[in-house]
């Protein structure tokens, strides 16, 4: 069998020939036959030499490499490529460890699979697709998963309604497409969670601040903490098991409030030591004293496109001033830029321009970034979107 085919404009393969997994509409120069939205489709150079095999899609990207061999993309490709991302879960000691049953199995670009995402969740493993081509391979992406990753998979929740480009009218629906389950209490580095994979954001829970979460915990004892843009209350149990004297979380939405709530009350049932409010986290930071010596700022991307960079950093600016006007002296702040166009240099420079405002002294204890289950694929270095920094302030 083979695909149809898409020409380059001359000289367009060089960012393929490093293996760069995307290829813009403006590259192509034809396309022979007439793919539908998500086939597979061969590439090649306009000297007719094959460059790469990927997902057609209608956009500004045009393909999604799936592989720059010239193979099938059969049940075999999809069961080598998730074994290979399983395999970096097991190699980096976050699978088959008996506190902790939810990680990332599947990073899209990270892990050579562009527009797939599939988070853990005790046996339920939650698969997102980004493109149509993920969405038109989602069955054979699941049986693949079932035969690479039984002993960890017994249900597949497929939740892409919000994730796939209007446009191409798929009407997807989310809904269990490999068994079901109603247990959606999942444990993470021995804390419990629920999971809301029907309605809550992204898959479910934000699994990118497991590790930050951990380190938080190192530096929560005695301390007054505020958990600012809480969504399930992630960062206020480690906080709280860490010996935190009191924990605050806050967040705009009510359900992550309430989400919060069952969660304290799974993990540490009638704790007076937390206590939750559902609040703009701007009209908080005005109105609080200086009660808190340990803040988390974790919020939502403020940039999700290059047009919006400059309010962002002005918002992450503003954001983090107000967080050195209260922290108390020898506080420490944990503060997060999840936008993938912010880079890590304009988010420091937010952050000291906002430093330097409060005139308070301000050293770095550490600089944060997302986890190894959240590879970056080298030859897509834009795969890197968790940037924080843990800051002392004096
Ligand atoms: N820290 C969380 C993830 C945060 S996601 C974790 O570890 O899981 C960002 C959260 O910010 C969302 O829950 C969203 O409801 C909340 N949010 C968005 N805008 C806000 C605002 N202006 N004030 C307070 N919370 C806000």
């Amino acid at each position: 069998m083979s695909y149809k085919k898409v020409y380059l404009k001359p000289g367009k393969e060089e960012s393929l020939r490093r293996f760069h997994p995307w290829i813009f509409s403006g590259a192509i120069h034809h396309i022979e036959g007439e793919p539908e939205e998500g086939e597979v489709v061969s590439v090649y150079t306009s000297q007719r030499e094959f460059v790469a095999v990927g997902h057609f899609q209608v956009g500004s990207i045009a393909v999604r490499v799936l592989s720059f061999q010239d193979e099938l993309i059969d049940h075999a490709f999809w069961v080598r490529k998730l074994r290979s991302a399983y395999a970096l879960r097991r190699a980096i000691g976050i699978a088959g460890r008996p506190d902790n049953n939810t990680f990332r199995l599947v990073h899209g670009e990270g892990d050579n699979l562009p527009g797939l995402v599939i988070d853990l969740y005790a046996g339920t493993a939650v698969m997102q697709a980004h493109s149509v081509g993920m969405h038109v391979s989602r069955m054979d992406i699941a049986d693949a998963l079932l035969e690479v990753a039984g002993d960890v998979v017994q249900n597949i929740y497929y939740k892409s309604e919000t994730t796939l480009p209007y446009k191409a009218e798929l009407d997807a629906e989310n809904g269990f497409i490999r068994g079901g389950s109603a247990d959606n209490v999942a444990m993470e580095y021995g804390l419990k969670f629920h999971v809301d994979w029907l309605k809550g954001q992204k898959t479910g829970f934000f699994v990118d601040q497991r590790e930050n979460r951990a380190l938080l915990e190192r530096y929560a004892r005695d301390r007054s903490v505020l958990n600012m843009f809480c969504y399930t209350g992630g960062f206020s149990f480690y906080a709280m098991r860490g010996g935190a004297r009191l924990v605050h979380s806050v967040d705009s939405s009510a359900k992550a409030i309430d989400l919060t709530n069952e969660n304290v009350q799974l993990n540490f049932p009638g704790d007076p030591r937390h206590q939750a409010f559902a609040e703009d986290a701007f009209k908080y930071l005005d109105r609080m004293g200086d009660q808190y010596d340990l803040i988390i700022l974790d919020p939502p991307a403020f940039a999700k496109h290059k047009d919006a960079l400059r309010n962002a950093l002005q918002g992450y600016r503003k954001l983090n001033a107000k967080a050195f006007e209260k922290i108390r002296p020898g506080g420490i702040l944990f503060t997060f830029s999840c936008s993938q166009v912010v880079t890590k240099e304009n988010f420091r420079t937010a952050v000291f321009t906002a430093a330097a405002l409060s005139g308070r002294s301000v050293r770095i204890l550490h600089q944060l970034t997302q986890p190894a289950d959240h590879p970056v694929n080298i030859y897509h270095p834009e795969g890197e979107y968790l940037k924080g920094l843990v800051l002392y302030v004096e």
